[in-house]
């Protein structure tokens, strides 16, 4: 079996046992890579039907193309698509984009609160209505106790330290010493009431790994990630004004992964583009024990 179908394999499985064992689940997808080729690792675990909710964080301040590329995706393969916000930090305008508080204060309120609360069920949501093509305020909504997310061990530290199945309290909080071992792919599925549960079944792959795959599987991918000519193009996608490009002239799938082969960046953190993990000196990791993703 090759390296990409072994990696397949186990993310399917993955999804599979987390499925079988959570009966709240659902998906975060940020529009990203790495979620967009979970979405469809579960459309093939799943036989073209993702079973479960995609769930987005929106900030509002992504990037319009990635909100087009969500909705128009979302559409296309009829998923169940839920997007949460923290619409009262964004009516009091208390966002570093307004200039009223820190960046490290406004990704708590417009990531890790948004995702909180939509995950537990006391924030708002909003359902895309299929028939309608617009989303729609959801009425009474649930916790989800088992959320799935695309995060990568070498994409970032603290990602390293996490597990496929990853408790966290009912705060969301994560005690990176607290984690139950997960040898031999034996993973523990069974949590105390009340434990909120972080699957990840990318946690194996590398960014070169990833685009391999978007390459064999022709994967649809938001063309921020492609120079159009300038030079530049995103390597890792976010808010608007906490994003930037990297040099870069690759325009296709097959270009970025020759440009990855070569090394180009081996030596540069994939979220070098991110603005806000340079704050507080590095301080994704806080911010990820708090609940961030
Ligand atoms: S990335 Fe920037 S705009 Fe987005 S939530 Fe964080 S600070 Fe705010």
């Amino acid at each position: 079996m090759d390296h990409l179908t072994k990696l397949e394999n186990k993310s399917i499985h993955i999804l599979r046992e987390a499925y079988a064992n959570f009966k709240d689940l659902g998906m975060l997808w940020s529009i990203g890579k790495d979620s967009t080729v979970l979405v469809h690792l579960a459309r093939k675990a799943f036989f073209g039907h993702v079973p479960f909710p995609l769930v987005h964080i929106d900030t509002h301040y992504k990037i319009p193309e990635m909100i087009e590329y969500r909705d128009n995706y979302a559409k296309k393969w009829k998923l169940d698509m839920i997007y949460g916000q923290n619409i009262e930090a964004l009516a009091s305008k208390n966002t570093f984009p307004h200039g009223n508080c820190s960046r490290l204060e406004c990704c708590k309120l417009l990531k890790t609160e948004a995702l909180r609360a939509t995950l537990n069920g006391t924030g708002p949501r909003f359902r895309l209505n299929h028939e309608t093509g617009k989303y729609e305020p959801e009425k009474n909504p649930t916790a989800f106790t088992g959320v799935i997310v695309g995060v990568r061990s070498d994409e970032e530290g603290s990602r390293s330290k996490e597990r496929y199945f990853s408790p966290r309290n009912q705060k969301n909080d994560w005690n990176i010493g607290e984690q139950p071992p997960e040898f031999w792919n034996q993973y523990k599925t069974d949590f105390a009431p009340g434990t909120h549960v972080r699957i990840h079944p990318l946690l194996d792959w590398t960014e070169l790994d990833l685009w391999e795959y978007i390459l064999r599987e022709k994967i649809p991918m938001v063309s921020l990630y492609f120079d159009k000519g300038e030079g530049k193009r995103y390597r890792s996608l976010g808010c608007g004004p906490c994003t930037q490009p990297v040099e870069s002239t690759a325009s296709t799938v097959e270009e970025i992964v020759e440009e990855l082969r070569t090394g180009k960046f081996s030596n540069i953190a994939e979220r070098s583009g991110r603005a806000q993990d340079k704050e507080d000196g590095g301080g994704l990791e806080e911010l990820r024990k708090a609940g961030y993703m």
